[in-house]
């Protein structure tokens, strides 16, 4: 039998009832894409879908792998799926009698809100035009469809796609889309309009006439007035959009890979601007601010769909929960179409309940017909996602390990986000309010424009981006702010709904606010001014804006049930063990709060930073300065006091849980004082004079200190030091274990690279271990003895190293700048490059370099627990807080990572998410 060879599927097909794709189709069809073919054809929803088809992804590839043009089947499989739509609807694409509108979207495998391009109301030029008015018996509204198509058109396809660029020369000085708008807002102000639905049929027939002959003035080029014209050159303008600069901006922040490319969707169109019985909206199964399950959402009558996302009109509730203080007067959608609304409503119960989380919908009501137009997993903040994921637990609509998986570790930041200090707050005047669409308070100064927020940030400002309305030009600018500030647009406008996505501070639909970003500032209906630069203050959970820089301050999460709720189902699931980095009884506190099992590093130099230090610094400084063995010893005592308390308290808060006291790390000239005074007392009290004190400060000089006389290497050559530090740590234990006290003291050895060092230093140990139990009068003092595995060749040698150490604490921070000899404290200088060129995928600092540093871990656990099968191990740098690098380092079997106190709910977390990846 002769095999025919079929070719590929390009074009999959949806109405009816019916679909080719499904919601599983992601990658193929878009995540737009796969959820209209599930809302249109599963058997459980069939939902009223307008008919359309959805071009795959893979045509994105294509088109960009091909000098911008299109696979052989494209066209006539396109054909075939328009007439399918032609067939259901009963219209025909280009008709002069009954002619059928399209849209055309994109639709990435995520959702990018409003980064790519759309194109509505194509298939109308002066031949359906006709048509379209004898059938819809309205003149205005056709003309009103045909010059938003023009303008969309000029915009999208000619201009962006077109690659033409506004000029400093002739006409054509900024965009098409700017230069229509002033057109329009001329004719407007002309007659006295307010709203453009004030303009009368012949006014728009007659922009429609000066749209076109501005566009041919403009770009040089007619509009295409063939339907099949716009259809084709509608599609390349999606498919070029995912490599417009806004896109490309923010896949970069989300990090989504370049070749996944877009889908196109292109439906049949439904008018939700044709008249008082036509509406559009957005709507959310639960509230996507707070996560409470309840319908939340927003329409526009007479408008279409673009209008409330684009937060140009401020929309009205669809019930009376969804209202605000702005919105208190209007009338909500269950009101005005009481029996539309009741049908939407059990819609979205039905989506929720399919797709086992919140959806977030878009509809259009036509003439009193409800089309739904879109769904998808809703974006919310954190704390939504917190409560969301334990209510649909308890409520089994998800088993515990979808609902711990719901929940981005990083999310869980917003739960401890600062908030205005209230009793601070409840004393200052409120300059406006506005609707709450970012939680958490944030300060900074007001600047005006995307491109200010981005210049001001370069230079270390906090800076809060006011803008009438965001657009997505305006993501760089928004990602780089504390917080934004909007006066236009409801809770789905495009500054909520990118905000929500970041779990940023947030405020909308601001209207106390006159903007006036020509000028830079801003004034409050109580008539503050608010210039650039000028210090503004926003809790974005209640909506209020002040003026001046508030303080803030942490929350008590212990009150936040569903995070205590969600945090007992990780901890069921976990394996890997998260401890905190900490030094001091309050950082220990905080950090068992936060659910830390142990202290993974107290870095023994703190107590000689910040408050409290300048005793024991000066002692430190005295010993660092000494020159005799005896001087050291007599400056070692004095210092010896203050260490062992700090870990005494330490571990006594710690209350058995593990402690790993590292042994003094920096090199010594850190600690050298400069200033003169200081130079002064430490000669009196040495009694040296100062020129020889200079000299011996002189010395401790090191060209690079990182690589010097630093870690392990200091107690070889000064005992004494390890001695007294192991003194303290070994007589704290012991007192508060004969006080009926628990402690468990691990002693860390840092900077190590041979077992060498590691044998030496245990000879100390093992002599200052004996004196204190015989001082002590215990038998034994519960401890262990280990290392950190912070130099290449530590790594390497884990074999060697696990045959003196009990357990190894990777230090990724030194371990991963000895390995690429990136300069921890330097990285400024080239790194950004790097990620911009993609020489590296990632900053190094933040997320492990698994192929490198990573794998260097990896056989390093393994090589190590030859000699030891029970070796502890963990990691204490930086990476110990970061989600993906506590994936991987449970993948390789690491008993705990250590991360600051904040981090230890995210990487607790992450951990437990980690545990179920290996589950599968
Ligand atoms: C490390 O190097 O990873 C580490 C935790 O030590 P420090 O950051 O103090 O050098
Ligand atoms: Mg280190």
């Amino acid at each position: 039998m002769a095999a025919t060879k079929r070719s590929r599927k390009y074009v999959y097909s949806f109405g009816g009832g019916k679909a080719d794709g499904n919601e599983s189709m992601k990658n193929l069809l878009g995540g737009k894409g796969a959820n209209l073919a599930e809302m249109a054809g599963h058997p459980a929803l069939r939902l009223p879908v307008p008919p359309g088809f959805t071009i795959t992804t893979e045509v994105c590839t294509y088109y960009y792998d091909h000098g911008r043009s299109y696979p052989r089947e494209l066209r006539p499989q396109l054909e075939t799926a328009l007439q399918k739509m032609e067939t259901l609807t009963g219209k025909k694409f280009g008709d002069e009698v009954n002619p059928l509108l399209v849209s055309v979207r994109s639709g990435a495998r995520k959702s990018m809100p409003g980064m790519m391009e759309t194109v509505l109301n194509v298939g109308l030029c002066e031949k359906t035009l006709k048509g379209l008015i004898a059938r819809s018996g309205d003149e205005r509204f056709v003309y009103d469809a045909y010059r938003r198509l023009i303008m969309m058109y000029a915009d999208v396809v000619m201009e962006k796609a077109g690659g033409i660029e506004p000029s400093s020369k002739g006409n054509h000085t900024k965009g098409i889309r700017k230069i229509l708008d002033e057109k329009l807002e001329q004719v407007k102000q002309s007659r006295g309009y307010k709203s453009d639905t004030e303009l009368t049929a012949g006014e728009l027939k007659q922009l429609v006439r000066q749209f076109k002959k501005t566009v041919k003035d403009v770009l040089g080029a007619e509009f295409p007035d063939d339907p099949m014209k716009q259809l084709w050159g509608g599609v390349g303008a999606v498919f070029s959009s995912w490599n417009g600069k806004r896109a490309i901006e923010y896949r970069r922040i989300e990090k989504i890979p370049d070749e996944w490319g877009t889908a196109v969707n292109v439906q049949a169109m439904v008018f939700g601007n044709m008249g008082e019985d036509c509406c559009t909206g957005v709507a959310f199964t639960r509230n996507p601010g707070s996560g409470e399950n309840r319908f939340y959402g927003e329409y526009l009558v007479n408008a279409q769909g673009e209008d409330v996302v684009a937060g140009t009109r401020t929309p009205a509730p669809v019930n009376e929960y969804s209202k605000n203080a702005q919105s208190e007067q209007a009338t909500t959608l269950e009101k005005l179409m009481p029996g539309t609304y009741k049908e939407l409503f059990g819609y979205q119960r039905r989506l929720e309940k399919h797709y086992h989380d919140m959806q977030d919908i878009e509809f259009t009501v036509e003439k009193g017909r409800l089309y739904m137009l879109q769904c998808r997993v809703g974006k919310r903040n954190g704390i939504a996602a917190v409560r969301m994921a334990t209510e649909m637990h308890k409520e089994k609509l998800i088993d515990a390990a979808t609902a711990v998986r719901r929940v981005a570790p990083n999310q869980l930041i917003e739960l401890l986000l600062p908030m205005l200090d209230p009793r601070v707050e409840q004393i200052q005047a409120v300059i406006a309010k506005g609707l709450p669409a970012g939680p958490g308070g944030a300060r900074g100064r007001a600047v005006f424009s995307s491109a200010d927020a981005v210049a001001w940030a370069a230079k270390g400002e906090k800076v809060i981006l006011v803008r009438e309305e965001t657009s997505p030009e305006d993501v760089d600018g928004m990602h780089k702010s504390q917080a934004i500030l909007t006066s236009k647009g409801g809770m789905t406008s495009h500054a909520a709904l990118v905000a929500r996505g970041w779990g940023k501070c947030c405020i909308v639909g601001c209207g106390d606010l006159e903007i006036h970003d020509d000028a830079r500032f801003f004034q409050a209906t109580n008539g503050t001014i608010i210039k650039e630069g000028d210090w503004i203050s926003l809790n974005g959970s209640k909506g209020t804006v002040y003026e001046g820089s508030l303080p803030l301050v942490d929350v008590d999460i212990e009150k936040n049930q569903s995070y205590k709720d969600l945090m007992k189902l990780v901890d069921r699931i976990k394996v890997m063990g998260v401890r905190a980095n900490a030094e001091t009884p309050a950082d220990a506190a905080n950090a068992l709060k936060f659910g830390a099992e142990g202290i993974g590093l107290f870095r023994t130099e703190h107590m000689f930073y910040g408050e409290g230090s300048e005793q024991p610094l000066f002692l430190l400084r005295k010993m660092i300065v000494s020159k005799t063995e005896e001087e050291r010893r007599s400056a070692l005592n004095e210092l010896f006091t203050y260490v062992k308390k700090d870990i005494k308290d330490t571990l006594q808060v710690m209350n058995g849980y593990p402690v790993t006291v590292r042994l003094l790390d920096p090199p010594l000239h850190e600690f050298v004082p400069h200033d003169k005074e200081k130079l002064k007392m430490l000669s009196r009290e040495l009694g040296i004079s100062m020129s020889v004190l200079r000299r011996r400060v002189l010395a401790l000089h090191e060209n690079n200190p990182m690589l010097g006389h630093r870690g392990v290497r200091l107690g070889i050559s000064y005992p004494e030091i390890t001695e007294m530090q192991v003194r303290a740590i070994l007589e704290a234990s012991a007192e508060l274990i004969r006080a009926g006290k628990k402690a468990l003291p691990e002693i860390m050895i840092p900077v190590t690279c041979t077992v060498n060092e590691l044998t030496h230093q245990r000879k100390v140990v093992d002599r200052v271990y004996k004196e204190v139990c015989a001082k002590m009068k215990m038998r034994r003092i519960p401890y262990l003895y280990g290392t950190m595995i912070e130099t290449p060749r530590a790594a390497i040698r884990a074999q060697q190293m696990a045959e003196q150490a009990e357990f190894f604490s990777y230090g990724t921070n030194d371990l991963t700048q000895m390995s690429f000899g990136f300069s921890r404290d330097d990285i400024g200088g080239f790194l950004p490059k790097y990620l911009d060129l993609k020489i590296l995928p990632e900053d190094p600092f933040q997320t492990i370099d698994q192929d490198g540093v990573g794998k260097l871990v990896l056989d390093g656990v393994r090589l190590g627990r030859r000699v030891k099968p029970g070796l502890k191990v963990g990691i204490c740098g930086e990476h110990g807080g970061d989600p993906e690098s506590v994936k991987f380092f449970n993948r390789i079997g690491l008993n705990y990572v250590s991360c600051s106190p904040f981090r230890v709910p995210i990487a607790r977390l992450a951990a437990a998410q980690a545990a179920l990846e290996t589950r599968k």
